[in-house]
C-alpha cells in the first residue's frame, strides 16, 4: 500500500533524503521546491517501506489504508500531483558539500526557531564547528513554541529534532541573550569565527489608512504572541465585549497567519482547552467573545495568500461555517445562523476605520463602499525585517547579502535573510544555501581572525544575570510538561519572564 502525504507536511525534505527510489517531489533542486505547499509521493513508485514515514518530523506520511478523516482526500492530492506533472524528474537531494576546516572553528547562531536551528544542525553535520546558540527569551524554538497556531500540535513536533541538535556536545545553548540590547553584532563577531543571524522578521507591516491606530486594531503578530505565550505579552487584544454573544473580528490579509487567527478565535472551548495555548489567552477566549470572523482579501479568491492545505484545514474546525464571497458577488451581512462562521470576502480593500471600541471598518468593494461593524480589526498583511542598526538594508529593510552572506564571517538565514515568506521547511533549504557561504569563506581563508575570547563575552553576558543555559530551559520544559500532563494538555506554557527564570535556577547550572 503506498504511502500518502497530508496536510501538516512542514516541506523540509527530510522524508526525500531517506527515500530509497526517489518517488517524493517536488525534491530539493526541482521546480516547485520550497513553493508547494506540501511534497506529494508517487503511489505508482512508493514501494511502501515507511522508511519517510520514519523521518518525518511532524507526523504527516501515512499509508493510504490508514488515512482518516480529512486526511483520506491526501491519497488523490498526492497521486494528481504526479498525473498533472508528467515531467517529474528523478528526486535526489543535491550532495551537500563537506570541506575540510582548519579544527577549532566557533560559531555563534542567534535564534533558535527554525531557521537557526536548522543551521545548527547543517552545521553540526558538515563541520566540526562547537556552536552557541543565543536566543532573546530563556525557551528556545522561536516561532515553534510561540508562533504554530495552538491547534496545530502536530507541526510542533519538528522541535523534537531541534531538541537533540541542543543537547549535542558540541552545541551551547545560551538564552535570554537578546542581540542588539545585551551584545552588539560587532561583540560575536570579535568572540566567534563566524555568526549567523537567524532573527526572523518580526515588524508587522501597516495597512496605511486613516483609523488604523484607533483601540480595537491589532496586528495578528500581537494576537498570535498573546496566545502562543511569549513574556510580556500580557494584555488581551481581544476588546471587553459584554454578552452579545455575536461579536465580530475583521481580518485583512489572507495569508495562513490570518487562518491560523481565525481558527484561534472560533475554535469550539474544549478543542481550545486541549491545546498548548496560554492560559491568559484561553481563559478570555474559552468564552467564545468572537462568534464571525470576516477575512478580507484585495483580489479574488485565487490570489488569496493561504495554502489550500491550511483552507482545507479550516472546513474541519467542528462548529465552524465558513463561507466564500467572491469578489464579483455581492455582500450580505447578516449575523452567523450557526456557531460560528468564517466569511472570505474577496475584492474588499480598507479605506478607513472610525471608531474607538465598536469599529466601522469601510471597505471599497467593486466600488460598492461596503461599511462593516466591527468589534475588532486584526491587521494579517505580512512583517518586515527589524532593521539592525550595524547592519545594511536595503531601503524596502530587506537585509542586504549574497547567498546568505552579509560580509565574511557573518551570515543571515530565515526570513531575515529571504523575507517573512515561507513554512517551517523551507528553512532547511535556506540554511544550507547560507551554510554553504560560510564554508566557501572558510576554506578560501577569508574568515576575519578572532579578536576576542567567547568565554569572556559569555562571562560578561551571564553576570547580567538573567542568562538561561540549557539544564535551565530543560527544567522549564520539563515543568511545563508535568503540568501539561495533569489537565491533559502537551503542556502549560509559564509567560512570566520572572518565573521562567526562576524555574530556570532551580535547576544548579553545571559546573
Ligand atoms: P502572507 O502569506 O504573505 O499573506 C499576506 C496577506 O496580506 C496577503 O493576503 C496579502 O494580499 C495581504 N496584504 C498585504 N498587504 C496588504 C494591504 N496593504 N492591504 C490588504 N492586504 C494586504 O503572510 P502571512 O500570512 O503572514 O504568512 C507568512 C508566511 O508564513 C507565508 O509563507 C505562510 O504560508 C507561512 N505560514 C505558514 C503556516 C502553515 O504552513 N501552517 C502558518 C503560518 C504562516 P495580496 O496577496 O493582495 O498582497
Amino acid at each position: 500500500m503506498p504511502f500518502a502525504i497530508t496536510a501538516s507536511c512542514c516541506s523540509d525534505a527530510q522524508c526525500v533524503s531517506v527515500c530509497p527510489v526517489g518517488c517524493i517531489h517536488p525534491a530539493p533542486g526541482e521546480p516547485g521546491f520550497g513553493t508547494s505547499e506540501i511534497l506529494h509521493i508517487d503511489p505508482a513508485a512508493c514501494i511502501d517501506c515507511g522508511a519517510c514515514a520514519d523521518a518525518c518530523p511532524v507526523n504527516a506520511i501515512f499509508p493510504v489504508d490508514k488515512l482518516a478523516g480529512p486526511d483520506r482526500e491526501y491519497a488523490e492530492i498526492n497521486a494528481s500531483y504526479y498525473t498533472d506533472h508528467d515531467d517529474v524528474p528523478p528526486g535526489r537531494a543535491p550532495y551537500p558539500f563537506v570541506p575540510r576546516l582548519r579544527a577549532g572553528l566557533r560559531v555563534a547562531v542567534v535564534g533558535t526557531g527554525p531557521a537557526g536551528m536548522y543551521t545548527v544542525r547543517d552545521l553540526l553535520g558538515r563541520t566540526e564547528c562547537e556552536i552557541t546558540v543565543f536566543d532573546a527569551l530563556p525557551t528556545p524554538g522561536g516561532l515553534l513554541r510561540s508562533g504554530v497556531a495552538p491547534d496545530h500540535p502536530e507541526t510542533k513536533r519538528i522541535q523534537h529534532g531541534f531538541d537533540l541538535a541542543l543537547r549535542h556536545p558540541r552545541v551551547r545553548f545560551v538564552g535570554g541573550v537578546e542581540v542588539g540590547r545585551d551584545v552588539s553584532i560587532a561583540d560575536l563577531e570579535g568572540a566567534f569565527d563566524a555568526v549567523f543571524l537567524a532573527s526572523g522578521a518580526r515588524r508587522p507591516r501597516r495597512l496605511g489608512v486613516p483609523g488604523e491606530d484607533s483601540p480595537g486594531v491589532v496586528p495578528a503578530l500581537d494576537v498570535v504572541t498573546w496566545a502562543g505565550g511569549v513574556p510580556g505579552r500580557d494584555s488581551s487584544p481581544i476588546p471587553e465585549l459584554g454578552s452579545a454573544g455575536t461579536a465580530r473580528a475583521v481580518i485583512v490579509g489572507t495569508g495562513n497567519v490570518a487562518l491560523d487567527v481565525a481558527r484561534l478565535l472560533t475554535l469550539r472551548p474544549e478543542d481550545l482547552g486541549r491545546t498548548d495555548a496560554a492560559d491568559r489567552a484561553l481563559d478570555v477566549l474559552r468564552a467564545r467573545p468572537i462568534r464571525d470572523v470576516v477575512v478580507l482579501g484585495r483580489g479574488d479568491s485565487s490570489r488569496a495568500a493561504y495554502t489550500q492545505a491550511e483552507f482545507r484545514t479550516l472546513h474541519h474546525v467542528p462548529g465552524l461555517e465558513v463561507r466564500v464571497v467572491e469578489a464579483d458577488a455581492p455582500f450580505v451581512d447578516s449575523p452567523p445562523p450557526t456557531e460560528t462562521r468564517v466569511t472570505f470576502l474577496f475584492g474588499s480593500s480598507i479605506s478607513r476605520v472610525d471608531g474607538d471600541g465598536p469599529l466601522t471598518v469601510h471597505l471599497d468593494r467593486a466600488g460598492d463602499g461596503t461599511a462593516l461593524a466591527a468589534d475588532l480589526l486584526v491587521t494579517s498583511i505580512g512583517h518586515d525585517v527589524e532593521p539592525f542598526d550595524e547592519l545594511h538594508h536595503d531601503p524596502s529593510g530587506a537585509l542586504r547579502h549574497d547567498a546568505g552572506r552579509v560580509r565574511p564571517g557573518l551570515y543571515a538565514t530565515g526570513w531575515l535573510k529571504r523575507g517573512a515568506t515561507g513554512g517551517i521547511g523551507a528553512n532547511r533549504a535556506c540554511a544550507q544555501e547560507s551554510v554553504d557561504s560560510f564554508l566557501r569563506d572558510a576554506t578560501d581563508d577569508a574568515l576575519p581572525p578572532r579578536a576576542a575570547e567567547r568565554a569572556d563575552l559569555l562571562a560578561r553576558l551571564k553576570k547580567s544575570g538573567a542568562v538561561v543555559d540549557l539544564r535551565g530551559a530543560r527544567a522549564i520544559d520539563r515543568r511545563e510538561r508535568l503540568d501539561g500532563e495533569r489537565v491533559g494538555r502537551p503542556r502549560v506554557k509559564i509567560t512570566s519572564l520572572d518565573e521562567l527564570l526562576a524555574t530556570a535556577r532551580r535547576r544548579a547550572p553545571r559546573r
